[in-house]
């Protein structure tokens, strides 16, 4: 149960309008013996509790709401002296540790967020601890990232792509789709660094530039139009078939016409495991058609790409490999902790002189600590970056990509475990063909003896709008929604590695459960 006390936080005694030491120092003085001592405790103790907690797990509510007392601690203004680092710890251990949202949960499924391992954890603490800055250089953790980068450029069917690690798929899309429009302009002899994608006096006027992707594409994609000031209406949504995937009839036509229309097509997207069903668009055939039209082709495969490490369903991605770019998420379905996807672009060239800046304090030498200069910060938008790679880096030491693979495997079999259980069930209708990892489908009570008529989308919507609450609010179990074919659908989009197949069979109980007293209390006219 939450606390519904307002916990007291100890002061240290020595915090407050302390005078200053000898010298001011961070977090703690480097040259005493004690507090090294308790530091080492107070660290020990917070992994005991960490780990502990994510032992519980299973027996713990998936989501607890915040008590008013604490949620009101968060409006406090910021302490003018400090409390001490056990005080401060206990205000983490007691106000925020147990008030996430639940994605390390095993009976978690909700937008596809990953849960993070233990190892990648003590891991991360490890980067922050060493805290190295990743722009490049001369230092092993530099080439823990190229190396990681090649590992997965290779198990994906790109090696020697140039790879950046960067915060998530959106932004590996984002610098892909980038990369995308240094090369169009490119054979267009565009000069799009310097102009931009905008005429300028005086000279000839320059056609726009357009993309495509289906319908089903991830937001990102209308985002990176916005941010890269080609405008959202520079991303051309193309249809889907009953199954989710892009209609390649549909998108030849739609090229076709844009061109008559003096519009520059640069640009494909096929997405590897959309974030709605998870389908995934028919990629040899995109690849086919990029190269036969000359375009891009970039393949957004956020948690989708992964699915080549898993023999299950390795071939539903099968043309990812002819990508020019992709973009992909290890803190999905590689289960690392936020923030960690990568960006691999074929043409290391290009790669390069899409983001590249020589400045006169960042020139790269021949030898010593900066040697090979700052590559990394040539790679994408950012400079000062954190070390990401070196908790995969660590987990593929220990557990080997074959084991990332049986995890997918795991997922795979629990999801159609599911699905079957979905479909088997007389109260259950699912909304969407389940390819990968995701279920859509929503709740159909039976009706009454002897009543007409089956439901009503009108009917169902709020009922399970109210169910997907209810399973959450009480913290029994974690799907999201979506809308399929203008129907509310609870979603569940599983890449969790906690999860057994005894919390999936618990899934579909309690979501019947919750139907029942749902449908009960509402007088359903007969
Ligand atoms: C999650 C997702 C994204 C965005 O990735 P983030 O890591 O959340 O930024 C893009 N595309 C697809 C298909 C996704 O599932």
């Amino acid at each position: 149960m939450p606390p519904s006390q307002p916990p007291d936080f100890p002061v240290s005694p020595n915090a407050a309008d302390a005078p200053p030491g000898p010298f001011e120092r961070a977090t703690f003085d480097p040259t005493s013996d004690a507090e090294w001592e308790s530091l080492r405790r107070l660290g020990h103790r917070m992994l005991d509790d960490l780990l502990a907690a994510q032992r519980a797990l299973p027996e713990q509510p998936v989501w607890q709401a915040l008590p008013d007392v604490l949620r009101a601690s968060f409006e406090e203004s910021g302490p003018r002296h400090g409390i001490g680092p056990e005080a401060a710890y206990e205000r983490v251990r007691r106000s925020v540790l147990p008030y996430g949202l639940g994605n390390w949960h095993p009976r978690f499924f909700g937008w596809v967020q990953g849960n993070g391992t233990p190892l990648a954890m003590l891991a991360d603490m490890i980067a922050a601890g060493l805290n190295p800055h990743l722009g490049g250089f001369n230092q092993a953790p530099a080439l823990v990232e190229r190396q990681v980068v090649s590992w997965f450029a290779e198990w994906l069917g790109m090696p020697g792509a140039s790879g950046l690690f960067v915060t998530g798929g959106t932004m590996a899309n984002v610098h892909a789709l980038a990369c995308a429009r240094i090369g169009a302009a490119r054979r267009l002899g565009r000069d799009v660094r310097r102009d931009g994608v905008q005429s300028w006096p005086g000279e000839p006027a320059v056609a726009p530039l357009v993309y495509y992707g289906s319908t089903e594409t991830h937001a990102w994609a209308f985002k990176a139009a916005e941010w890269l000031g080609l405008g959202s209406r520079a991303f051309r949504t193309v249809p889907v078939d009953s199954d989710f995937r892009m209609r390649l009839d549909v998108l030849e036509a739609m090229l076709e016409a844009d061109e008559r229309d003096g519009l520059i097509p640069f640009c494909v997207i096929g997405t590897a495991g959309t974030v709605n069903t998870g389908a995934t668009d028919d990629l040899v055939a995109l690849a086919d058609l990029c190269r036969r039209r000359q375009l891009w082709f970039h393949v957004d495969g956020a948690f989708g790409a992964l699915a080549a490490l898993s023999p299950l369903v390795r071939e539903q991605v099968i043309g990812m490999e002819r990508a020019d770019s992709l973009a992909f998420d290890l803190h999905k379905w590689g289960s690392m902790p936020f923030e960690c996807a990568c960006v691999l672009v074929r043409d290391s060239q290009l790669h390069h002189e899409a983001f590249r800046h020589r400045a006169s304090y960042l020139v790269p030498s021949e030898r010593g600590p900066t040697a090979g200069g700052m590559y990394f910060n040539e790679r994408g938008l950012d400079l000062t970056r954190g070390f990401k790679a070196l908790k995969i880096w660590m987990q593929l030491h220990a557990d080997g990509v074959e084991h990332f693979g049986r995890i997918i495997s795991q997922n795979v079999r629990q999801l159609r475990r599911l699905v079957a259980a979905i479909d088997a069930h007389p109260e259950l209708e699912r909304l969407a063909p389940a390819p990968l990892n995701i279920a859509c489908f929503r709740y159909v009570p039976l009706r009454p003896r002897g009543a007409m008529g089956a439901y009503t989308d009108a009917e169902l919507d709020p009922l399970n709008r109210e169910l997907l609450a209810r399973l959450q609010e009480r913290g029994l179990a974690m799907p999201s929604s979506t809308v399929i074919h203008g129907r509310f659908a609870i979603r569940v989009a599983h890449v969790n590695h906690r999860t057994t197949d005894a919390d999936m069979d618990h899934l579909v109980q309690q979501i019947a459960v919750l139907g029942r007293e749902i449908a009960g209390a509402s007088a359903v006219p007969v």
